[in-house]
């Protein structure tokens, strides 16, 4: 199902940002979920140098997330990293990724954001969030735990015509897509995928605790867990 107003001229491109601490197979599967449903011919994975809405001292140092994801997208050719945020001093705004990105891309590139929707019910935290929704487009992916009709909470000019009934529509897989147009060019999708119950922070603990997390991480990253001794307890994590 390509979105209204698909342009085959141009090239479309999914950002995922992420913390990626660390990077996991529902990532993975999220993301080539997502560019099959919108038709994308890349997806750029952009993990954060320092997250401003994460506990910092969970978060363990980004050349070794950035690893992690180079490693688990190794096989994808449709996938990449983008070291943007990495390398920036201080925090990293999703406002200024867009941005520099687009710059760097050209017009012949449309973007498409990518962001579970955990992290979207927090936008109004974001900073300059109204001026990022008309950037690019933005696709709002299901999280358990979550349900779409908390949309109806946040103060969201582009909610205000979106009807409680259509996200409870949604929330129950009766709609696989709300299309809600921002821009002439650019819109918000709130989108359905299969739930994907992985979560960092429980993999995090699994790994704490040695349990089993085989089918959680992609090999070579578990490898990579591993000969760093990340996660560990001596790291406090
Ligand atoms: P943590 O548990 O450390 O908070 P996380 O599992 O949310 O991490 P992130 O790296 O922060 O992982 O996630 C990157 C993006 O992917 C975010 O937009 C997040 O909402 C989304 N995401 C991660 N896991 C899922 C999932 N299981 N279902 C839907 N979206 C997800």
């Amino acid at each position: 199902m390509k979105c209204q107003g698909y342009n085959r001229d141009l090239q479309h491109i999914g950002l995922f940002g992420g913390t990626f601490n660390p990077i996991h197979t529902g990532h993975i599967r999220i993301a080539n979920e997502i560019r099959e449903h919108f038709s994308l011919d890349s997806i750029i994975f952009i993990p954060a140098g320092a997250p401003p809405h994460k506990d910092r001292k969970e978060v363990i140092e980004p050349v070794h997330r950035l690893r992690m994801v180079e490693l688990a997208i190794a096989k994808y050719n449709y996938f990449s990293v983008s070291s943007i945020e990495v390398f920036r001093d201080g925090f990293s705004y999703s406002i200024d990724t867009v941005s520099a990105l687009q710059n760097e891309l050209g017009d012949s590139s449309e973007l498409y954001f990518i962001t579970g929707l955990d992290a979207f019910l927090e936008i109004r935290t974001w900073k300059d969030a109204d001026t990022l929704l008309t950037l690019c487009s933005f696709v709002v992916i299901q999280r358990p735990g979550h349900r779409f009709a908390e949309l109806k909470g946040i103060d969201l000019p582009a909610m205000h015509n979106v009807s409680a009934s259509d996200l409870g529509s949604l929330d129950r897989g009766e709609l696989q897509r709300l299309s809600i147009p921002m821009t002439e060019r650019y819109s918000l999708y709130l989108e359905r995928i299969t739930p994907c119950v992985i979560s960092s922070t429980e993999l995090r603990r699994l790994i704490r605790a040695g349990k089993e997390v085989k089918n959680l991480l992609p090999e070579n990253v578990m490898s990579y867990i591993i000969e760093n001794g990340l996660y560990h307890e001596k790291n406090n994590l």
